[in-house]
């Protein structure tokens, strides 16, 4: 490609235009949850990941080629010291390219932070939350307390931010919950999205024990209430139902159970600056020294290059032993 063509929009060789980037700023995390993290999980050295100011450039770079979503994540992206000024940074292209700036936590630094995310431009958020029992929280995440994320969600919805909540489905964990969490986020005015367990990296234990297929969180839900189709979208993967006489919206997230790829719009780039094309895939391009180095014709380049090689779809199979692959879902974050 010409460089003169390279502020072109990013479109793959299934005709696919990539315009969503989830963008992790640290594979670090305050809490250990078990389908995510191994309990002493090695993280990247910190010399290796991209200064927040390196982060913002990509942000605008990959606006110039046409993304208007941005949605940060990590690890816990909230523990990455000084990262209110990436999202002042990312925020101040809002109507200028970008859409939208959105954020995945856990939701325990929000007691300190929602304010600020809002004025910084963020809008919509998404929380995991995957049980409201205190005890059985501790257990998932080996170390938290679930005061301070209901303490987080408080404070975002007195801050104006709109809130999805993220609940993984597991099979004897947290499968008598599904239509109480359900109830839970209508009575407080949040969405809920239910994922099925995806087996990326190692963890303690052996992920399909615990595997569930969401249809089975949708029948629970469906014994308590109305779920009627919805035509809201995301731009994500999620099928919304609206949860009869609430206004709140529950969506189904089921990659093993049912393939999405083929409306993927989405790439995903790790703290270090290391690309990928899909999440089940190794398919990957490493930016950091092409960007410390090479400049913004050789960024364009690199990009080209890895939308040129993103694969048609993932091949997750829960019944696997080895994981799909080897990285876990905290290096980029879903
Ligand atoms: N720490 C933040 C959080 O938990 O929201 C952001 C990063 S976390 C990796 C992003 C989402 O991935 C969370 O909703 C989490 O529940 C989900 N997740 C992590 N590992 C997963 C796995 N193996 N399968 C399915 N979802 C997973
Ligand atoms: Fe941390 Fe999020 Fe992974 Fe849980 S899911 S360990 S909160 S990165």
């Amino acid at each position: 490609m010409a460089s003169s063509d390279r502020q072109q929009n990013l479109v793959d060789t299934f005709g696919r235009r990539i315009d969503y980037v989830r963008l992790s700023v640290t594979d670090r995390c305050n809490l250990r949850c078990r389908y995510c993290m191994a309990e002493d999980m090695t993280f990247l050295p910190r010399r290796d990941l991209l200064t927040l100011e390196e982060l913002a450039e990509l942000g605008e770079h990959l606006v110039r080629r046409g993304v208007t979503r941005i949605r940060i994540t990590g690890g816990e992206p909230l523990v990455r010291r000084g990262i209110l000024g990436l999202f002042r940074d990312l925020g101040s292209m809002i109507g200028r390219g970008l859409d939208e700036v959105t954020v995945t936590t856990n939701g325990t630094e929000l007691p300190k932070m929602a304010a600020e995310l809002h004025s910084a431009g963020v809008r919509r958020i998404n929380v995991s939350l995957d049980t409201l029992d205190a005890e059985k929280f501790a257990h998932i995440t080996r170390r938290g307390n679930l005061s301070q994320v209901l303490k987080g969600i408080d404070a975002a919805r007195t801050a104006g931010l709109k809130i999805k909540l993220n609940m993984v489905a597991m099979k004897g964990v947290n499968d008598d919950e599904f239509a109480e969490m359900a109830a839970w986020c209508a009575a407080n005015g949040l969405d809920l999205s239910i994922i099925e367990t995806m087996p990326l990296g190692e963890v303690e234990g052996d992920r399909s024990d615990t595997y569930l297929p969401v249809a089975a969180a949708r029948d629970a839900i469906e014994e308590r209430f109305d779920l009627v189709p919805s035509l809201h979208r995301t731009g994500g993967p999620s099928r919304y139902f609206e949860l009869s006489d609430t206004g709140s919206r529950v969506g189904f997230i089921s990659p093993l159970s049912n393939n999405f790829c083929a409306g993927c719009n989405r790439i995903r780039i790790a703290a270090t600056g290391t690309i990928y094309g899909c999440l089940g895939h190794d398919q990957k391009v490493e930016l950091r020294d092409i960007m410390r180095e090479g400049g913004t014709v050789a960024l364009d380049e690199a990009l080209d290059r890895l939308i040129a090689g993103k694969p048609e779809r993932h091949d997750f199979d829960i019944n696997r032993v080895q994981p799909a692959v080897a990285r876990h879902m905290s290096v980029t974050g879903g």
